[in-house]
């Protein structure tokens, strides 16, 4: 009886699933999980390859890492972590770098040992062409920041297969994601937690919905039910933006990824979990081992599981993954974002999560603004009837 429930969510990923464990041992509240996929979890679904045993993550490479206190106390409630640090290699020609761009990256590459003072100064000479605060798209910006040898060898290419979009077209702030060191560290991520689920992404996200006001229905579309679901009850939707007002603006522009995965009959493919294939000549991005995620599991000796992956615009009945930043969909979003506010005010329906606001949120990212929504928005709705509509602090 759908009408027993407090709060319908839409999409079982970390975002949906974060508020949904909040309201049921939180509030102590009932609610109901919808699910378009067969299985929980969103895009961090993992599971184990059948003739490795080795854990995949299927829809991509995903690795947690936070410096919000808040959200790695919360995920810990949940899961512990192992001490795997991410580290990315780029191939360029027949050269493996160590990435991303740092003082061994440069001396390889420029083919001499410089310190890091001497390296400064030669990325600054190579990027002096244009000024940091001026770059206004994604070129200039990387241009500014690497200078252009750099640029075209480790950033063109890539680029132009991640997105299909010409770079000048792009948002500056998408390389800025890069760092640039003078120093050897070539950890990929800065923050100060990080790691992998000791137990793996499904069973993490399986303890966030094991609860007993908590019940999940998978292979359950919301559009093909919301004429089956009370209108008083208010909806976390958590699926794409544009198809929740029938692409009423226009289709937000989103890229897909293809994987195509082999077992490989070696123990060690390319000695790493990630190496990007940085040129525009070869068809895919990166290749992924991930037996190199979980070096402390007892995988098989002879057999390694790997996928190359492929990026495309995604065209009607992909998987949206990544949202993309040009003028023109920023404009669009802002129509739908309009038409958000409306719909929260109107008819009790919050959007969030990565597909909900177009953003390109970050698994602690989506936990926390899960968190801030609960706390802001459905904590007072429900405990006291204020509005779910209020301040978009937390967009
Ligand atoms: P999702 O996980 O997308 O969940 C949304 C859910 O809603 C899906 O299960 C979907 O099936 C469901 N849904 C949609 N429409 C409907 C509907 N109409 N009815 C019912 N259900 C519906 N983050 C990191 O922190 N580190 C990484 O290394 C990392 N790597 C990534 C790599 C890739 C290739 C991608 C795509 C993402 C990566 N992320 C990474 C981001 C991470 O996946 C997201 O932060 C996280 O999944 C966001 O959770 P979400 O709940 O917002 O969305
Ligand atoms: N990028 C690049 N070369 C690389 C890796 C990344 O130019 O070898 C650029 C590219 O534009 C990409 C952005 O940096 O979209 C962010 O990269 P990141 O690895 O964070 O992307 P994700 O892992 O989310 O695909």
């Amino acid at each position: 009886d759908p009408a027993a429930y407090d709060l319908i969510v839409v999409g079982s990923g970390f975002f949906g699933l974060t508020v949904a464990e909040r309201v049921a041992e939180g509030l102590g509240k009932r609610v109901l999980v919808l699910e378009r996929r067969n299985h929980i979890g969103g895009n961090a679904y993992s599971e184990a390859e059948p003739e490795t045993g080795i854990e995949i993550h299927r829809y991509g490479a995903h690795l947690f890492h936070t410096s919000n206190e808040r959200v790695w106390e919360y995920v810990n409630r949940f899961t512990s972590f192992t001490n795997y640090q991410h580290r990315v290699f780029a191939r360029v020609g027949e050269q493996v770098y160590a990435f991303p761009m740092n003082l061994a990256l440069i001396n390889q590459f420029f083919g001499k040992a410089h310190s890091p003072d001497q390296a400064r100064e030669l990325i600054a000479e190579q990027s002096a062409e244009v000024a940091t605060g001026t770059a206004a798209n994604l070129e200039e910006k990387a241009i500014s920041l690497v200078g252009r040898p750099l640029y075209e060898a480790f950033v063109k290419g890539y680029t132009a297969k991640q997105w299909q979009t010409d770079p000048q077209n792009l948002d500056a702030s998408i390389i800025t994601r890069l760092p640039v060191r003078y120093t050897y560290d070539n950890r990929y991520f800065n923050d100060t937690h990080e790691g992998l689920p000791v137990d793996g992404y499904t069973a993490w996200l399986e303890r966030m919905a094991d609860h007993e006001n908590i019940d999940v229905v998978l292979e359950t579309d919301f559009f093909a039910v919301r004429e089956q679901l009370p209108d008083d009850v208010p909806v976390v939707y958590t699926g794409p933006l544009d198809r929740y007002f029938d692409h009423a603006e226009g289709e937000l522009g989103w890229r897909t990824l293809d994987f195509e995965m082999s077992v490989e009959p070696t123990g060690d493919f390319q000695g790493t979990s990630v190496i990007n294939y940085n040129d525009a000549d070869v068809p895919f991005t990166r290749i992924l081992e991930f037996r190199h995620m979980h070096p402390e599991r007892d995988y098989p000796k002879d057999k390694t599981v790997i996928v190359r992956e492929y990026s495309r615009s995604a065209e009607a009945g992909d998987e949206p993954y990544y949202p993309v930043n040009t003028p023109d969909n920023r404009a669009k979003l802002e129509r739908y974002r309009e038409l958000a506010r409306k719909e929260t005010a109107n008819r009790n329906v919050l959007f969030g999560g990565r597909l909900g606001t177009y953003k390109y949120l970050d698994m602690h990212m989506a936990i926390g603004s899960a968190l801030t929504m609960y706390e802001n928005r459905i904590v007072p709705h429900l405990t006291e009837g204020k509005p779910l509509s209020g301040t978009d602090a937390e967009d």
